[in-house]
Parts: C-alpha cells; structure tokens; sequence
C-alpha cells in the first residue's frame, strides 16, 4: 500500500483542528512536528511541499546526515534520548532538544554551548508515567532541576516534553498530559523558569488529540504522517 504523505497530512491537521475546536483552543498555538525518523528525505520533502518545517528525529546521527540534505528554513527537532558525548555534535543544529532528562545533560549542554557563544533552547523531559522502560526525570525532581538549569547562561528552558506509554485507548493517557499540563502551569506561576516557558512537547500518532484537549503546543507525529516504520 502507497502512502500518500499530502494526504495524511491533510487528515492530521483536520483532526488537530477539531481538538482544538472541541478545547476552545486556537489552532495557531499548536505545532506539528512531524517525526521522519527512519524514513528518507524524500518523503520529508513531500511533507515540506504541504509546508511541514518541523521534523523530529531522534537520533543523533540521522538528523546530521537528514540536515544538509533538506532546505535551509528547515526546523529539527531532536526528540530521542541525548547521550553526552553526542552533545557536541549536534548542538548548532537542531533548533530544540526535547528530551534533557537530566542535570547531567544539561550540565553538558550549558559546556558545549559556551564554547560556541551560543544559547541552546530545551525542554525537560518528564517520566510522568514512571515507566522503566523509558527516560526521563520524575515529576517531583522537576523543579528542583530546573532552578539549577535555569541559572546556567547558555541554556533557556522552554518548556516541558513527556512521551505518555503506549496504550490501545488515548483515553488512559489523558491524567498523564493533565498531570504535565499542572506541571507546566505551576512553574509558571512560581516563576521558576525566569518566564522562558511556554511550549509543551506532548502527543503522538496514537494519542495527539487527547494531548491537544489537555494544553499541547507541540505535537510529535510519524506514523500517522510518513506510514509505518
Ligand atoms: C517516534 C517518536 C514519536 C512519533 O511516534 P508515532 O507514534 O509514530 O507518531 C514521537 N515522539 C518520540 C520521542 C518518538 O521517538
């Protein structure tokens, strides 16, 4: 069976527009990343030819070799997990690391980042789900983490990122993007994150719209853009 990129899209953004309709959202408030992970350029400039900018990869060495191949107002986002030695690498060239799961990283980041006099935009990743399986900080050690983080010069904070379990029904994964959301909006009345904050990363294929409903302002979409991987 033949994927059509342009038409999936085109369902995508149908169904993004009417969870925004249904939460009473403006639909400019959220972005579609679309996750091109494994999958050829070719197909990423399909999507680049509907207007996709945002692509999520997430690994470290397929965004370096996707980079020069795509147009330079091209946006990639690195969504996989970030292991400090790969930090140098591609620093200056993904425009936000969604998954900083870690004081660790990001004590890296702020290093690599000064050396380059540049200002490297993030967003913490959240365990909410506490999975073993999966990275990410724990939701009580977010805050202590990120006034650290938010002290180093070379790093602004824009906000939180979750990847929710893979679940049959979207449904059950609705406490979880509400349990970010709060998250999210008391840092922010605290003023924790200096007022940097304002995107949070969280909905993929199988849940996005849930995500949306709960306060999204970054959606994470492969599968149901580019087929099955
Ligand atoms: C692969 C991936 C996605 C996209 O997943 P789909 O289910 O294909 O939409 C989103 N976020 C992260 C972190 C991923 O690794």
């Amino acid at each position: 069976m033949s994927v059509s990129v342009e038409e999936n899209l085109k369902h995508i953004k149908e169904r993004m527009a009417a969870a925004c309709a249904r939460a009473g959202r403006d639909p400019k408030e959220v972005t579609l990343i679309a996750v091109s992970k494994t999958k050829p350029v070719s197909m990423m400039m399909e999507a680049y030819g509907t207007g996709i900018r945002d692509f999520g990869e997430n690994k470290v060495q397929e965004l370096l070799e996707k980079k020069p191949q795509m147009p330079e107002d091209t946006r990639l986002h690195l969504i996989g997990h970030l292991q400090t030695n790969k930090v140098s690498h591609v620093i200056d060239k993904t425009v936000l690391i969604h998954s900083v799961d870690s004081l660790h990283l990001a004590e890296k980041i702020e290093q690599e980042a000064a050396k380059r006099d540049l200002i490297s935009e993030i967003l913490l990743e959240v365990n909410v789900a506490r999975e073993e399986s999966k990275f990410g900080m724990f939701v009580e050690d977010v805050t202590k983490n990120l006034e650290i983080i938010s002290g180093f010069p070379h790093i602004r904070v824009k906000g939180l990122m979750t990847i929710a379990p893979n679940v049959e029904n979207a449904e059950e994964n609705r406490k979880f993007f509400k349990e970010l959301y709060q998250l999210y909006v008391d840092i922010k009345s605290k003023n924790i994150d200096n007022g940097t904050m304002s995107m949070l990363s969280m909905g993929m294929t199988g849940d996005f719209e849930v995500a949306i409903e709960e306060g999204a302002t970054l959606i994470r979409v492969g599968t149901g853009i580019f087929g099955s991987r």
